[in-house]
């Protein structure tokens, strides 16, 4: 149509034909896709392809809170079992500081020399305060985390240290069933985490420093009997008497362990994550162990008695989270608390009677 300024009564003012816009600015340019939620069959395909991106996205899913992420993953796990199993899994503890980040880095291109992928996990049972884990960070291992066949996963923030643990032990299975055949777990060796990754690996390796009193002061007995091996780490220039002391001192007081249902005698030894001394040593010493208990069966004892484990620890972790999740019990448990801090009623009758009360109306009889 003819543009009405084009009237000869506005002589001097001429506006030209508009022409066609393009459809886009650049039809090259593709179009940002929205990530949409793949399905159970389309995460297991890209896991047993190896395609990380899609593990990742899975392990989001497992991580999830959301009733409808974990439907997907427990079917995503379900079907990726019959490809797990085929790796070797390491716990990794230490108090923070140990050196435990520089010795995974070093102990992770140690292992991946002679091929075949490492994930390293983390069980950090501080993230549920903080909101986030400084374990498994990619910034703390400087070489791995640009390794082509390393997967560095930080510790699940949410839940309790029971349900973060089943997250890492699910993560593992997602990459077993990917191809990683090494995993490590890493935990801080504080509190019960190590307990948990314990009952998830194979050989649990425990980090210590050289002090300057009594090595075995603070350490708990507990976590010193789950070590199938003790390192005294920075065993480097003029610490270096000091680790060979503290060593003799572990393996001293391991004398005094009865010996592990492994039959296999922890071994202790120094090195240096820093400056990559004595690392072929340690993992001299971790295969040994692996031929060993493959040999003697206890391997796949081990890993039976964990499956069981870790199906009473699912059964106890929902059971507690269905009962403390309820409202109605949360009130319950309130005023019962404020009866029996002031001597009105017993613990075990009100205890009682919370659970009498949601025995009787609370659970679903489906
Ligand atoms: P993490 O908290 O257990 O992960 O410990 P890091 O790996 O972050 O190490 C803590 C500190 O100890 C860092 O400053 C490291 O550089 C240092 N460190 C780690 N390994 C060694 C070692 O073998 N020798 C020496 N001298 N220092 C080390």
């Amino acid at each position: 149509m003819e543009h009405p300024e084009n009237d000869k009564q506005f002589a001097g003012l001429t506006v030209n034909k508009g022409i066609e816009q393009p459809p886009t600015v650049n039809p090259y340019m593709k179009r940002r896709q929205r990530r949409r939620m793949l399905s159970a069959a389309e995460y297991v395909e890209g896991i047993l392809k190896s395609n990380i991106s899609i593990l990742s996205q899975a392990v989001t899913l497992v991580e999830s809170q959301n009733p409808e992420h974990e439907k997907i993953a427990q079917e995503v796990i379900e079907k990726c079992l019959p490809y797990s199993g085929k790796s070797i899994r390491i716990g990794i503890t230490g108090v923070p500081g140990a050196g435990k980040s520089t010795s995974i880095d070093v102990f992770g291109l140690h292992v991946l020399k002679d091929g075949g992928k490492l994930a390293v996990l983390a069980i950090d049972p501080s993230s549920e305060r903080s909101k986030g884990s400084i374990l498994g960070d990619k910034t703390r291992m400087e070489k791995l985390s640009v390794h082509p066949n390393a997967f560095i996963r930080p510790s699940p923030s949410a839940g309790s240290l029971g349900g973060v643990a089943r997250k890492t032990r699910e993560t593992i299975v997602l990459c077993e069933a990917a191809g990683f055949d090494k995993i490590f777990v890493e935990t801080v060796g504080v509190g019960q985490s190590e307990t948990a990754v314990h009952s998830m690996v194979d050989f649990f390796l425990l980090i210590q420093l050289a002090g300057t009193g009594d090595e075995l002061q603070g350490i708990k007995r507990g976590i010193m009997e789950m070590a199938d091996g003790i390192v005294i780490n920075k065993a480097d220039g003029d610490n270096i008497d000091r680790a060979n002391l503290a060593a003799a001192q572990f393996r001293n007081a391991l004398h005094l362990f009865p010996t592990p249902p492994s039959g296999w005698t922890p071994e202790v030894m120094t090195y240096s994550g820093y400056y990559e001394i004595g690392i072929d040593k340690v993992w001299d010493m971790i295969y040994r162990y692996f031929d060993f208990v493959k040999k003697n069966g206890y391997f796949y004892t081990k890993r039976r008695q964990q499956e069981k484990y870790w199906m009473y620890e699912t059964i106890n972790d929902q059971l507690k989270e269905h009962f403390y999740n309820n409202p109605i019990i949360e009130d319950m448990l309130q005023d019962k608390q404020r009866r029996v801090l002031a001597n009105r009623q017993s613990s075990f009758t009100a205890a009682h009677e919370v659970l009498q009360f949601y025995f009787n109306n609370l659970l679903n009889h489906e």
